[in-house]
């Protein structure tokens, strides 16, 4: 077989997820919620189903769930992608990157992508025949832009966003969207702009969208993810919005790769789209389990790093053990009962870091479960 990334191992998601069932561990490692979606999203794709929406779609997606993403999309962030020619239904925001990417990266080429990162966006970069470029966050998870201008060479091609930041919490500012659109401007660069976590702001923050910024919004794959915003990631539904040319070059891969998405469910999620109440409570619901979980690890010698947005709380576990983040999480999973992400997957190179990260999207019950035994071992 030909050697497609030789030194990918297997996703810590797997990993941890793996490992904290084997030791029935309250796992707050992997980002998904323990708990049920509305009943009347699930009620939306039987019906769709009944009447009878189970042959392909168009391959860009559903007409109505593209029309109903645009909308969404130019109410809030003052832009105005066509549903016809700027929206494509992708399997899920992993899929939107990785052909966003392809789409505008080949061989030889650069992308920046400033660390941590997501775990998909250096291979997916690879693929592509390209490198990514890490560019470290600073020590309070900034995007440090000096370091960014500095990592710019002539062939860098794209760089990579993600804003509210997984894994740190961390929320990008107007000041840094700007600064993104004139470095990007200055050396034409694309733009793919990882916003999965758009309706989880915490604390009165406001998200900012590329699709806010027109320079920005011309050169830019804006990804987004139903997954997240209504408690479905097993759905792996989402979408790329882009301008013409970008979403033509999209679907050139999309075509064929992917082609559409599963139908039933685009239908669904048309007809819950309509009401804006559910993804316009997301920040509240999750601010209210980001608090609670926070005041219970209070008292335990984790250091809490802020959390502006995501559903993710990073600490800081310094005080307490000196194992890598790796081990750590591995200990903190089989002997304290609680399995954690380390931060150094999310990097190109070793860290001196002392951090892991917890997944909030989880019942109340389950997040004092997780507390108690924090509390008990740490
Ligand atoms: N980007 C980020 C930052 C993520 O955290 C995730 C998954 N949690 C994705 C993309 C992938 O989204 P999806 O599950 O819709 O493929
Ligand atoms: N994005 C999720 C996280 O960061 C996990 C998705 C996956 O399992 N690949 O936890």
């Amino acid at each position: 077989l030909p050697a497609k990334l030789p030194n990918a191992g297997t996703t810590i998601f797997t990993v941890m997820s793996a490992l904290a069932a084997e030791h029935g561990a309250v796992n707050l490692g992997q980002g998904f919620p323990d708990f049920g979606a509305d009943p009347a999203l699930l009620q939306t794709v039987t019906d769709a189903m009944a009447a009878g929406h189970n042959q392909y779609p168009p391959m860009t997606g559903v007409p109505a769930l593209r029309r109903a993403v645009a909308d969404k999309l130019n109410a809030l962030y003052g832009s105005a992608y066509d549903a016809d020619g700027d929206i494509t239904i992708t399997a899920g925001g992993t899929q939107g990157l990785i052909t966003a990417l392809h789409a505008c990266v080949g061989a030889g080429d650069e992308v920046i992508v400033i660390e941590p990162a997501y775990d998909s966006y250096d291979p997916a970069i690879r693929l592509g025949g390209a490198m990514p470029v890490g560019v470290p966050m600073t020590a309070d998870y900034r995007i440090d832009w000096s370091a960014v201008r500095a990592a710019v060479t002539p062939r860098t091609r794209a760089l990579m966003l993600n804003t509210p930041h997984n894994p740190s919490g961390r929320v990008a500012s107007a000041d840094d969207l700007r600064e993104l659109g004139r470095i990007a401007e200055q050396h034409d660069l694309f733009v793919i702009s990882d916003e999965v976590y758009e309706h989880m702001v915490f604390d009165g923050a406001v998200h900012q969208s590329v699709a806010r910024f027109a320079g920005l919004r011309e050169r830019s794959f804006l990804v987004g993810s139903f997954g997240k915003t209504f408690h479905v990631t097993g759905w792996k539904v989402g979408f790329v919005a882009a301008p013409p040319a970008l979403s033509a070059a999209f679907r050139r891969l999309h075509q064929y790769t992917v082609f559409t998405v599963h139908t039933p469910t685009q239908h669904a999620l048309a007809a819950y789209l309509a009401d804006p109440a559910p993804w316009q409570g997301l920040s509240g619901f999750y601010q209210a389990k980001r608090d609670a979980f926070r005041a219970a690890l209070a008292g335990t010698g984790l250091k809490l790093l802020p959390c502006e947005g995501t559903y993710f709380q990073t600490v800081d576990y310094g005080a307490v053990s000196d194992l890598p983040e790796l081990d750590f999480a591995r200990w903190l999973t089989t002997e304290i009962g609680v399995a954690a992400i380390p931060l150094s997957v999310f990097y190109q190179r070793p860290q001196q870091r002392r951090h892991v990260r917890f997944c909030f999207a989880k019942r109340d019950e389950t997040l004092a479960e997780a507390a108690q035994r924090l509390q008990r071992g740490l």
